[in-house]
């Protein structure tokens, strides 16, 4: 519930409305239990547990890498799904990388979190309280969101405004809007939407192809968008927003990374206000993809670089718990052990 809806709550159930702050700011602060609300009094904190819920999700495993502090979490939602979420400590603060939707129906070639198609959307209830979960857990402040796990953020729209107002609400989380980055596999009409909707948070688009044939064969959503297209509402976005674009770009062996393709991608970038973040592309037991080799990523940094793009090779985080990007899905062993 945002908070006004938590406010008329409040009013239905009888109770002042002064209430719904002192809910909110105790279930931001990491409550999980009405009885923690001590401002409440026993019976209406009684009243509370028999009706409603401080939280969405709840933990079933955690792994926690030995090298960088980077925790990956398992999740289940109502009805039984799993969902996964990232803790990543930056130089800058510590980040979250939230889960949209349980499993996802992108069904791009290279990526894990598909496999099994789409299990059903998050409410927004859910991706916020994957972060309240970890902060409670990691007992430390998350500054920082992408929303860059499992599923398609622009295919579960509503919901993810509606968790973006609950992320940046002061009396809550209070995180900034410029700190919450989505990325979206290139839903046409949403980048639209979203650049009125929410013009401050950060938008990255998953590109991964210089070409329609190339990107085709590993992301069917561009079966339904042209890179034509698409390219013309990134442009759009930036010129009505002012904010940047990042475009990710997994490099495959053999697949997307010839130099041929860098420079291609620099000639259709060119003059856009944009970013492009080279990720070698993780490997998924499952598939027969290759990232590229480190050296041959920064050949093709080189080239994009040498055309005026900007550009960056992402620091992976956490690969030793498979929590790298790409790699979160629900599979049997952990839901198993779970
Ligand atoms: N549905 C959103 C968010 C998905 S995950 C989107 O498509 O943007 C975030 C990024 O990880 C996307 O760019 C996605 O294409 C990329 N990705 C998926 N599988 C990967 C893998 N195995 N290795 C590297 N990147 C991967």
């Amino acid at each position: 519930m945002t908070y006004d809806q938590l406010c008329s709550y409040f009013v239905e159930i009888g109770e002042k409305k002064f209430r719904a702050g002192q809910v909110f700011k105790k279930m931001y602060q990491g409550a999980s239990d009405f009885n923690e609300i001590t401002e409440l009094s026993a019976k209406l904190r009684e009243k509370l547990s028999a009706t409603a819920s401080l939280t969405s999700v709840e933990m079933l495993r955690k792994q926690e890498s030995a090298t960088d502090g980077t925790r990956k979490y398992l999740f289940s939602v109502a009805g039984g799904y799993a969902i996964e979420s990232v803790f990543m400590k930056y130089k800058y603060g510590n980040t979250a990388c939230i889960s949209s939707q349980a499993g996802c129906r992108m069904g791009c070639a290279f990526c894990a979190s598909g496999m099994d198609g789409l299990q059903r959307d998050l409410t927004a209830g859910e991706i916020v309280d994957q972060v309240v979960a970890m902060e409670r857990d990691t007992g430390e402040r998350i500054g920082h969101i992408v929303v860059m796990g499992t599923g398609e953020p622009f295919d579960n729209y509503d919901e993810l405004i509606r968790a973006l107002q609950l992320f940046h609400d002061e009396r809550g989380l209070n995180i900034g809007l410029r700190n919450i980055t989505v990325s979206t596999c290139g839903l046409l009409p949403k980048i639209k939407q979203f650049a009125q909707d929410m013009p401050q948070v950060n938008l990255a688009v998953s590109l991964h192809a210089a070409d329609d044939e190339t990107r085709r064969k590993i992301m069917p959503v561009a079966r339904a968008y042209e890179m034509k297209e698409l390219l013309a509402v990134c442009r759009e976005y930036t010129s009505a927003t002012r904010r940047r674009i990042t475009f990710e770009y997994s490099l495959i062996s053999g697949e997307n990374d010839s130099l041929e393709a860098a420079a291609l991608l620099a000639s259709k970038l060119k003059g856009m206000l944009c970013h492009v973040n080279l990720i070698p592309l993780n490997h998924v037991e499952e598939k027969s993809y290759r990232g590229s080799a480190r050296r041959h990523a920064e050949d093709f940094a080189a080239v994009l670089s040498s055309k005026g793009i900007e550009v960056t090779i992402r620091r992976e985080l956490g690969s030793d718990i498979s929590a790298a990007c790409g790699q979160l899905r629900l599979s049997e062993k952990q839901n198993r052990n779970a």
